[in-house]
């Protein structure tokens, strides 16, 4: 199935190469499906900046000229930048719900990596024509493992009555497995959990996902054992890391390395914090010498997550160099206190964590190679601002404003690097994160003296603006600034290991 699949993207894109090469001799007589006139078109991988037309036939791009082109429908987007779509490959919304506002920040791929997604299967057959944008996840090492504990299998098939009824949530799943986050595996629990891993990336899962930091009392030995699979079936892991320091970062560093398994280092600006260029700095250094090893970075000062899991367990004020009015409960807005902070665990929720300077950020995404990824949070008004503006931000107040990187790398860093990143692991990308003839037509347009995330941790979620058109496999989601309605052109996106 695997190589079908791949035999059936190189046999679509021989077509097109085919097929275009009389369009391009004789351009001016072919009708495309939609023409984009005039806009500023970027390809981060050739480095094309110029202005130039956009011919898309059915979900592909079929051509890119400075002669006009004959489109059914022919829009002119001069004075926009006619960018890939972007790719967002940490999200923990699995609805139509945050997709919307990550497609008013252009977003046209959004995966749940870090954490992954519990009964895969069942979770992709649900959201089939039914998604906005394009979807995927990967295999949730914390899920597998609770799977792989005898006396938990009634949380498992609650869990499993969820997915198949599309009803499953990142706290749903969570507060499910949370009970089991501190215990040990048996040999022979250990065993199933590895071969429950691989049974869900035969259903497609991207990678694993490896959020260490909310088991943080997982042994050494399990972890090892975790990387060592993913070593041998070179299967990316992606990792929260165990706390929010430099030794943390060097614990997965080191299993990545004496494993060979590729890894990607999600948030590095909440998992560092004051040391992000010492993070960065041994990142790069391992890169040097050959290991495949990357991170991301949200552009925030906050952070955001369940207030009842492990990263607040005893000693997280000293860990994360914080206090309770550091904290901010997303239900109300409210600034956290001792007795709210107690009350408000038990209950559940989830906090905006105020932990990071504006230098840090700064330096993050001015690194070369670090991905730009939201962590977006499940929707709720109060939801933290990532969740719709992350990518805006960047290009409204990173680039425009600050001036700390320019447009193309900014671009680049959320579709190409992304794209390259997960192309070995994830054939679809091979065809995302470019504007390039034979590309998927994910295209992402807006207009950079205007674009600005809009959503704040006062005000909450709010659509970005100056993203104008969105378009996800050659169909507008979004158009002069606005949802499409009843158009769902999201695509799954699955791991190389699908059966
Ligand atoms: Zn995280």
């Amino acid at each position: 199935m695997k190589e079908k699949n791949l035999l059936q993207k190189i046999v679509l894109c021989f077509i097109s190469i085919i097929s275009i090469c009389p369009i391009a001799a004789a351009q001016s007589t072919t009708e495309y499906d939609i023409v984009l006139t005039g806009g500023r078109v970027i390809d981060p991988e050739t480095k094309l900046d110029a202005i130039k037309n956009v011919g898309i036939i059915q979900n592909r791009i079929a051509q890119i000229s400075s002669e006009p082109l004959k489109g059914k429908e022919v829009i002119n987007v001069s004075g926009l930048v006619v960018a890939p779509g972007f790719i967002d490959l940490h999200i923990h919304g699995r609805s139509n719900k945050e997709q919307e506002y990550q497609l008013h920040d252009g977003v046209t791929t959004a995966l749940e990596l870090e954490w992954g997604i519990e009964n895969l299967k069942e979770w992709y057959t649900t959201r089939q024509s039914k998604a906005l944008i394009n979807y995927g996840a990967s295999v949730c090492w914390p899920y597998e493992r609770f799977k792989a504990i005898d006396k938990y299998k009634d949380g498992v098939s609650k869990l499993y009555q969820r997915s198949i009824k599309g009803e499953s949530t990142i706290e749903g799943m969570t507060n499910t497995i949370l009970p089991a986050s501190a215990e040990p595996l048996t040999e022979q629990e250990m065993s199933k959990t590895l071969s429950n891993i691989k049974s869900s990336l035969a259903e497609g899962g991207i990678g694993i996902g490896v959020p260490i930091g909310y088991l943080p009392k997982t042994n050494p030995t399990e972890m090892y054992r975790v990387y060592q699979l993913a070593g041998e079936l070179n299967a990316l892991v992606f990792s929260h890391v165990r706390e929010p320091n430099i030794i943390s970062i060097q614990e997965v560093i080191a299993d990545a390395i004496l494993t060979n398994a590729p890894l990607h280092i999600v948030h590095i600006n909440s998992m560092s914090l004051g040391q992000i260029q010492l993070s960065l700095d041994m990142i790069q250094s391992a890169k040097n010498k050959g290991f495949d090893i990357t991170t991301e970075l949200y552009p925030y000062t906050a952070g955001s997550t369940l207030l009842q899991s492990a990263i607040f367990n005893d000693g997280w004020q000293d860990k994360m160099a914080i206090s309770y009015g550091d904290l901010q409960w997303v239900a109300t807005g409210e600034r956290l206190t001792k007795e709210t902070f107690e009350s408000y665990r038990k209950t559940g929720g989830v906090a905006i964590i105020h932990s990071m300077k504006p230098e840090w950020i700064k330096t993050g995404i001015a690194a070369p190679g670090v991905i730009i990824a939201s962590d977006g949070m499940p929707y709720a008004p109060l939801a933290h601002p990532r969740t719709a503006g992350t990518f805006s931000r960047v290009l409204g107040k990173y680039v425009r404003e600050e001036k700390v990187i320019d447009l193309v790398t900014a671009i680049e860093k959320m579709t190409f690097l992304p794209a390259k990143r997960l192309e070995g692991i994830a054939p679809m990308m091979r065809y995302k994160g470019r504007i390039q003839i034979g590309a998927d037509a994910d295209i992402t347009i807006f207009n950079p003296n205007t674009v600005i995330d809009k959503a704040t941790f006062d005000k909450g979620l709010a659509f970005s603006e100056g993203i104008e058109y969105v378009m996800v496999n050659g169909v507008f989601v979004l158009k002069n600034v606005k949802t499409v309605e009843n158009v769902f052109p999201g695509q799954p996106g699955y791991g190389k290991y699908k059966k």
